[in-house]
């Protein structure tokens, strides 16, 4: 990727997993899970306009999976972008068809505005804006959830752990992240007990997902295949940035 990039490099923090707080490291993923379940069933008692997003990475099918178990109507959406791999695009129609998740049940979005012609080797930042936050909005504005769910986690960096709860409220509704203390490794352990399908980049060497320009395979850290050699080095979309979700 060009590194004739705008803006400052923001140094994000990616949390090593040697450095994992023990409360959240040291726990069992079943643990986890029936926390999560619970938790998830509770939402779901009391609220029955809420809806999972979705970008089928490996957090992405865990969450989409827990919901499922409590309520196999719950309704989901996806964002996508021009430069979604064609890997996930052939993976996503394959568990839409398996765990039958009529267009009804799961509706995709995507930005109506054009961006500039590779506006990610600019200004990615922007580019996100315009494919992904902007697309969330619209969906949150079309389905009116009380709350929407997401699989944030919280050991993918500092900001996530310090800065994000498991209820929170973001572009003015209630929002989910019922796996913000599982680490990539409960990720994986829930992902094989379950035999839950898996997005066939991760088998390419891919620890965390996105479009393919602002993806490379491997690295030391979870995000460190994101955005290489950009000021977004390692870090965020937007999507789940709290400072500008209101702006
Ligand atoms: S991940 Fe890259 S290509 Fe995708 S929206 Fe962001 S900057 Fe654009």
């Amino acid at each position: 990727m060009s590194k004739k990039c705008v803006g400052k490099n923001i140094r994000y923090r990616q949390v090593h997993p040697r450095n994992v707080k023990p409360e959240i490291s040291f726990r069992e993923t079943h643990e986890k899970e029936q926390e999560a379940l619970s938790f998830l069933e509770g939402v779901l008692a009391k609220n029955s306009n809420v809806v999972v997003a979705s970008s089928f990475g490996k957090d992405s099918m865990v969450v989409l999976h827990l919901c499922l178990r409590i309520d196999p109507d719950i309704k989901g959406f996806m964002v996508t972008t021009p430069n979604k791999p064609v890997d996930t695009t052939v993976f996503r129609q394959h568990v839409i068809k398996e765990w039958d998740l009529s267009w009804q049940k799961f509706q995709v979005f995507r930005s109506e505005e054009p961006a500039p012609d590779k506006l990610y080797l600019t200004d990615p930042k922007e580019c996100c804006r315009i494919n992904k936050v902007e697309p969330l909005r619209k969906a949150l504005k079309e389905l009116k959830p009380y709350a929407w769910i997401s699989g944030l986690r919280g050991t993918e960096s500092d900001e996530r752990l310090e800065k994000h709860s498991k209820i929170e409220e973001q572009y003015g509704i209630v929002k989910i992240n019922p796996i913000l203390d599982w680490t990539e490794l409960d990720v994986w352990k829930y992902t094989a007990i379950h035999n839950i399908p898996v997005n066939p980049l991760y088998s390419k060497g891919y620890r965390s997902l996105g479009c393919t320009p602002c993806m490379a395979p491997g690295g030391e850290l979870e995000r460190s295949g994101r955005w290489q050699n950009t000021p977004l080095e390692g870090g965020e979309c937007g999507i789940h940035t709290l400072e500008t979700s209101d702006a």
